[in-house]
């Protein structure tokens, strides 16, 4: 062993709300868990303003807080939280093998991958200040929907998760109107058709976004651009939302984690279990489907309790 190395039980990779259930859980099973943290401490929900789906909390709560709150509860069982980003592993023999910060080795019985996944953004400055600021850019409609109830809203995509979006949005707002860049569809044809249907989603199609418009604290509009005449017009709008599709944070495991098309991980259905023995997945870096902090949280409890039962298997 190099000197700078630490023997776990279990390593829980990342600390959005699958990795700390996935800590509360082991650490309430005596697997003296450590979870490194990344570099976005908290995950995706830092960037959520309320959260009012999460059942248990009745008036709603901020992203950042709770996961605050999640983290006081893993450490309140013993979990060993660290600062640090996973910048490799080898999964080809046991003891699993992690390097942290391209130094620390430490050699693991049980690894949980819960690194998550992250929102496309078109990266227009107008977009990220928004964001930033929490004043009408969401990547979540499930999430943020709500707050836009009879506004009128702007979609950006085409894919099968900016039609679901759409729609769910069609049944909240008063208005939808959904940017297509191309003058087709990447959705499926079920999909496409049920919200060409739906009476009040106006599809434009050609169409980009050349702004955010706001007024520096909210959004209020944007500014498009039909790409064949050229022309530039606004949108009335209160909420911006982009679907445009989600990146996996999973390379690093890519060479021993079997992956998707897309880079999502594939778990033996109805367990955590990946293609490799004590290694464990949960949350949104093997779901593209749901993406919901409260999914995420419990496949993080399904994989400690994998976890669990593989070391007790190994006795
Ligand atoms: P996709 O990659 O399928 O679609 C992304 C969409 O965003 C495309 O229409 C793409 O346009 C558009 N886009 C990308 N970049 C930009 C940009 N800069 N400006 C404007 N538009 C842009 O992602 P999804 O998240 O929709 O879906 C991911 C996977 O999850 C898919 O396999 C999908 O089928 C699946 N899924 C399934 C669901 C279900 O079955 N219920 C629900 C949701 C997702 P273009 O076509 O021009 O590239």
């Amino acid at each position: 062993m190099a000197t700078d190395t630490e023997k776990v039980k279990c390593l829980i990779i990342g600390s959005g709300p699958a990795g700390y259930t996935a800590a509360i859980y082991a650490s309430r099973a005596n697997l003296n868990p450590v979870l490194y943290q990344g570099t976005q401490p908290g995950g995706q929900l830092t960037t959520t303003n309320d959260v009012e789906n999460f059942p248990g909390y009745p008036k709603g709560i901020t992203g950042p807080e709770m996961m605050i709150e999640l983290r006081e509860q893993a450490e309140r069982f013993g979990t060993d939280v660290r600062d640090g980003w996973i910048t490799k592993v080898d999964f080809s023999e046991q003891p699993h093998k992690v390097w942290v910060n391209g130094e620390k080795e430490i050699h693991c019985d049980t690894v949980i991958i819960s690194t998550g996944a992250s929102a496309r953004y078109l990266g227009l400055d107008s977009e990220q200040k928004y964001l930033q600021l929490g004043g009408g850019v969401s990547a979540c409609a499930v999430c943020d929907g709500f707050f836009y109830r009879n506004q009128e809203v702007v979609i950006v995509g085409a894919g099968d998760s900016a039609c679901e979006e759409a729609h769910y949005l069609s049944n909240l707002c008063e208005k939808v109107t959904m940017l297509v860049r191309r003058d087709e569809f990447r959705a499926s044809k079920i999909m496409e058709a049920r919200v060409r249907n739906t009476e009040n989603i106006e599809i434009l199609l050609n169409t980009e976004t050349v702004e955010v418009l706001g007024d520096g604290q909210v959004v209020t509009g944007v500014l498009a651009k039909n790409k064949v005449t050229g022309a530039t017009f606004q949108i009335p709008a209160t909420g911006f939302f982009v679907a445009i599709g989600h990146n996996p944070n999973t390379e690093i495991f890519r060479e021993y984690i079997d992956t998707d098309e897309t880079g999502y991980i594939k778990n033996v259905p109805g367990s955590s279990e990946t293609n490799i023995e004590g290694v464990f997945v949960s949350g949104d870096a093997a779901d593209h489907r749901y993406r919901q902090a409260v999914t995420a949280a419990g496949t993080g409890c399904m994989a400690a309790l994998d976890a669990e039962r593989y070391l007790a298997s190994q006795v």
